[in-house]
């Protein structure tokens, strides 16, 4: 079936609890949690335990931890270059590989368990992307084998992060893509629930191993996490999330480090829910979470004539060489001439800043084309946001009083980022959840 008309109607009231019998439940299981044959191991006990109960589960694993990284590294040492389309090709057929690994030995363990299991690859399913390596997009997923598989009592397991583009190609999602192979599996099939399980016990207001003090949300609303995930937030990637929003999966994060036995009903409440409604949220601080991201770099075009049409030369560059800009600020001009800054992600920086400096700015008559990787973005997110005023400046003086320049803004309805020198990252995110009370328990 097509994800386009899939859409399930009857998830928009989330999920029941505790969770009816004979659901159809997808589990993805991150690279921490699959970590070792002793972690599989005991994936697999949890996931019988859950077949067992009466459930038709389909598990979406990621590749062991580190595996990924590894296999890229030795792709790097052979071709440290800047990537061609070719390359990129083989990148996802060798990055591939991990997650068909963990996914085969997954169903090994559930097996050794007594509990049947099929693994398929993503093209087994088949998973069909777009042809964009190492960033594809999902078009559709056929849910015809998985089904039948289901119907025989198996565990079906999924490769995440993986699928096959038109012409046969293996492609994948970019890092962190099992979260969305999960949650999509679980759209195209009209699953009950979407559990992804991970190595911390839920979305926390910030990244709990930066701030200690973090503490568990129980829910947090859809478009929150669409901010907190697309700022950096790496505990979901971006697309499951948007997948979530758009097809309305019943979506929870949750550790895969409790005891695997534990009671059923206990584990499916665990975690932090993903919720639809916002009322929910009423009675909720004003700012619920604060993301950062490392991966960012700032470019400016120093010394261009301030006329019309400046930006889309600049941008229109960039955006021809398919490299996604951020963030964007134009400074006051003085003597007819401004400076245009903006943000790239860190892997397109080199290609972006040869692009500037060798055609941009000499076309232009800019004076100098000025990089800056140390840097870092961080932004504050909450729904309360809309209805209260004086936000943002209270987040500027938070940082002005640890000494803190802010060098970028940018706001949302929901959301101000700052861009800001990295090294002092921590410290602003340690400042700003305290600023906004988010050590304390909520009201
Ligand atoms: P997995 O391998 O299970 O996909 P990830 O490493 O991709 O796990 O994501 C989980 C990690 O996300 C956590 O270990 C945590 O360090 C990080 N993280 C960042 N922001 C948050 C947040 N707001 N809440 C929880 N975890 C977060
Ligand atoms: N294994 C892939 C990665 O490391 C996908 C994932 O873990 O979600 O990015
Ligand atoms: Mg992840």
């Amino acid at each position: 079936m097509t994800l386009q008309t899939s859409v399930a109607a009857e998830h928009a009231s989330g999920a029941a609890y505790p969770v009816s019998s004979m659901a159809l439940i997808v589990h993805k299981y991150g690279g921490t949690s699959m970590g070792s044959t002793e972690r599989i191991r005991n994936v697999a006990k949890r996931v019988a335990k859950w077949a067992r109960a009466g459930h038709q589960l389909v598990v979406v694993p990621s590749a062991m931890s580190g595996e990924t990284n590894r296999l890229l590294g030795l792709a790097k040492e052979l071709a440290p270059a800047k990537s061609s389309d070719a390359t990129n090709r083989e990148l996802d057929m060798l990055a591939a590989t991990g997650e068909q690994a963990s996914s085969a030995l997954l169903a090994i363990a559930l097996q050794a368990e007594g509990m049947g299991s099929v693994s398929y690859a993503g093209w087994q399913v088949p998973i069909l992307t777009n042809s964009a390596y190492t960033k594809a997009r999902i078009q559709s997923i056929d849910d015809q084998r998985i089904r039948a598989d289901l119907a025989a009592g198996k565990v079906v397991i999924v490769t995440g992060f993986q699928g096959i583009d038109g012409e046969g190609h293996i492609t994948t999602l970019g890092r962190g893509g099992s979260d969305t192979s999960a949650v999509a599996v679980a759209a195209a099939m009209k699953a009950d629930e979407c559990l992804i399980y991970t190595d911390v016990d839920g979305v926390y207001t910030t990244d709990p191993r930066v701030v200690p003090e973090a503490r568990r949300l129980h829910t947090v609303s859809f478009e929150e996490m669409l901010e907190m995930a697309s700022m950096g937030s790496k505990v979901l990637q971006i697309r499951s999330v948007e997948f979530a929003g758009k097809y309305k999966v019943p979506l929870r994060v949750l550790s895969s480090f409790t005891p695997w036995d534990i009671d059923i009903n206990e584990e499916a409440r665990s975690g932090t829910l993903i919720t639809f409604e916002e009322d929910e949220k009423m009675e909720q601080a004003v700012v619920s979470g604060i993301a950062f991201n490392r991966d960012e770099a700032k470019i400016s075009v120093v010394g261009v004539p301030d006329k019309p049409g400046i930006a889309y030369q600049i941008l229109g560059a960039v955006a021809e060489a398919n490299i996604e800009v951020d963030m964007i600020i134009q400074n006051i001009s003085k003597d007819g001439k401004t400076d245009f800054s903006f943000t790239v992600n860190r892997n397109d920086f080199a290609r972006a800043l040869d692009l500037l400096k060798d055609k941009v700015a000499p076309a232009l008559g800019a004076k100098e084309v000025i990089g800056d990787t140390k840097i870092c973005k961080v932004s504050i997110v909450g729904i309360g946001m809309r209805s209260h005023v004086g936000i943002a400046s209270k987040m500027f003086r938070a940082l002005s009083e640890e000494g803190i320049n802010i060098q970028m803004i940018s706001t949302s309805e929901i959301k101000t980022s700052v861009v800001i020198d990295e090294k002092y990252m921590e410290l602003a995110v340690r400042a700003l959840h305290k600023a906004f009370d988010l050590d304390q328990p909520a009201a």
